[in-house]
């Protein structure tokens, strides 16, 4: 039976040394502020940023957030992130996602300074990971990486597979772990398109999965001993549940992450270690 790892722990673990390094900014005079850009109406974020915020104030850090019109074009909105940009008060800038129809979100997440991309996305941050080293980058990437440091695997050699190849979980995932000399296998829905899922996921020593497919994994391809981290979230019923079919997949497995419970206290906190790392390197502490 898998032990569960408890995102929660491994959340307060960062929070406490976040909070130190802002009393510490705040001793200097230098009060990290997040500013949290919303364009047009969206229930979801409206959660999430109710969430960032408590998170935030909690912690020290100032959270104000900026509605946009929904009509605005994408140069308007590029101009907003640029007023943003040059305000030395703000160190931090997060942008709502999904963005109205017609906008290009890679284009404007790149219009936010990389000192300033508390989320990762900017291309200069995303490509710091490519040269393998990463300083911020993307909140749920990090907190894969931080469960794995976290539960003291030494990857090299292992078999890592990560199932999903999104811009900001399985594409950076898989190069923060090739960095540790994992041998990564990236699934995708051509791997699944091609009938070949099954057999990399069975010979995953560590499994990672950010699909957003409920039971998309089941449980019986787990391999004795494995690792799975399950990213995914999707909503059955009145249940929040992973991609793994988790029952099932907790009988063979060392350690599984629950959802939820699980990756995203995790995310949550990389998200605060971010905005005070961006904090201190714009004020040079
Ligand atoms: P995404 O951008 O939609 O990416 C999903 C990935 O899964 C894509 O690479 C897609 O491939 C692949 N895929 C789709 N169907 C597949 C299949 N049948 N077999 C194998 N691969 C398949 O999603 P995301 O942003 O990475 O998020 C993934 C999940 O993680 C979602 O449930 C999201 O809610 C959750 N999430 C959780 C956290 C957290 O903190 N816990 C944070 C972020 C996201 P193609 O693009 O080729 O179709």
């Amino acid at each position: 039976m898998g032990n569960l790892i408890d995102g929660k722990i491994i959340s307060e673990k960062i929070k406490e040394e976040v909070k130190k390094e802002i009393e510490f900014l705040r001793s200097k005079g230098i009060v990290p502020k997040l500013v949290s850009i919303s364009v047009g109406e969206n229930p979801a974020s409206s959660v999430y940023i109710n969430q960032q915020k408590k998170n935030c104030e909690k912690i020290g850090i100032d959270y104000e957030v900026l509605n946009l019109p929904e009509n605005l074009t994408e140069d308007e909105i590029c101009e907003n992130i640029e007023k943003l940009n040059r305000d030395e008060n703000i160190t931090g800038i997060i942008l709502q996602l999904p963005l109205p129809k017609g906008i290009d979100t890679r284009k404007v997440q790149s219009k936010i300074s990389y000192l300033k991309d508390v989320e990762g996305v900017n291309p200069s941050n995303m490509g710091w990971i490519v040269y393998g080293r990463p300083y911020v980058g993307p909140c749920t990437a990090l907190a894969v990486k931080e469960i794995i440091e976290y539960l003291n695997i030494d990857l090299y050699g292992k078999e890592v597979v990560m199932v999903g190849h999104s811009d900001i979980v399985g594409k950076p995932v898989a190069l923060l772990l090739v960095d540790k000399f994992a041998t990564v296998t990236i699934c995708h829905i051509g791997t699944y398109d091609a009938g070949k899922l099954e057999e990399h996921v069975r010979r995953a020593e560590i499994l990672i999965v950010a699909v957003g497919k409920a039971n998309l994994i089941p449980g019986e391809w787990i391999k004795e001993k494995a690792i799975v981290i399950d990213v995914g979230i999707n909503r059955v019923g009145d249940k929040i549940v992973g991609d793994v079919e988790f029952e099932k997949a907790k009988e063979k497995a060392s350690w599984i992450t629950p959802v939820p419970g699980g990756v995203g206290p995790v995310t949550t906190s990389i998200l605060l270690r971010n905005t005070v790392l961006l904090a201190k390197l714009q004020k040079g502490v």
